[in-house]
């Protein structure tokens, strides 16, 4: 059900949820933090099994499996006589947030030992934010392993900025998104830049995880920036698939971005 990356002093563990979603429970000692818990009931079974307390809830947007469970985890925690906060985006409508938290701004929470800083992430989303705690991101359906989100309502200018800061991230970064979409993605990847040996490496050893139905996030700021055509739109392989897919010439890396991210939606 879960794996877990060792921090010094906080462990970060996956909840399955629906098909391919994850819920990214952020644990120190007896207390946990969720993030995006779109399903409650396997995460309050999670929580029971580990002897875990909820404190807060992280949500990075305002879709419903993201933020379907809130409503129903604070009743588990009245009953449990737990104190929660559930911190969601400003620019996102929506009512099940306590506090509502923007670009730069950090949450301090008395319990943990970690700050935990907010980015502007939109373009899936107009308000989508991401949350950076030391080198960890949790950033939603912004950037995926091999890809990254559709736009809804905001749009490729917005997301292609977005992904570019987050590509200035130390390479270091782990990235926890919050969806299993690897393999599909690096299928479209390869179709867009079939001759990068980087991104063939990987696919073959994520092609070998799911194989073993093992999960392939976190991912890395450092492995994204090789194999992932979403940062690499300055490309010029990439540039020319895109070129001759959509008949036209690009003129810029957004220009890549716009025509590769239709590609994406038809593929
Ligand atoms: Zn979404």
């Amino acid at each position: 059900m879960n794996s877990t990356t060792s921090n010094s002093s906080f462990l970060i563990n996956k909840i399955n949820a629906f098909n391919d979603n994850y819920i990214w429970c952020i644990e120190q000692n007896d207390k946990a933090i969720l993030v995006d818990p779109g399903d409650a009931s396997v995460c309050i079974r999670y929580l029971e099994e580990n002897q875990l307390n909820l404190h807060a809830i992280l949500i990075t947007h305002r879709h419903n499996d993201h933020i379907g469970g809130v409503q129903e985890l604070r009743d588990y925690c009245k009953t449990r006589q737990l104190l929660i906060t559930v911190y969601g985006p400003t620019k996102e409508a929506l009512d099940v947030s306590d506090i509502k938290v923007s670009n730069d701004e950090k949450i301090t929470l008395d319990e943990f030992c970690f700050d935990i800083n907010v980015l502007d992430i939109g373009g899936h989303t107009i308000g989508h934010i991401g949350y950076l705690i030391n080198d960890n991101l949790f950033c939603g359906d912004t950037l995926f392993s091999g890809g990254c989100g559709r736009i809804f309502d905001g749009s490729s200018e917005q997301l292609f900025e977005s992904l570019s800061s987050l590509s200035k991230l130390p390479e270091k970064t782990h990235v926890y998104c919050a969806h299993e979409y690897t393999e599909a993605n690096l299928n479209f990847a390869l179709t867009v830049d079939p001759t990068n040996d980087e991104l063939i490496n990987y696919y073959n050893s994520v092609k070998q995880l799911r194989n073993n139905n093992r999960s392939t996030i976190p991912t890395s700021i450092h492995i994204e920036k090789r194999i992932n055509p979403f940062l690499r739109c300055y490309n010029e392989h990439i540039k020319s698939s895109v070129e001759s897919y959509s008949n036209t010439l690009c003129n810029t890396p957004v220009e890549v971005f716009t025509a590769l991210r239709r590609w994406k939606d038809v593929f």
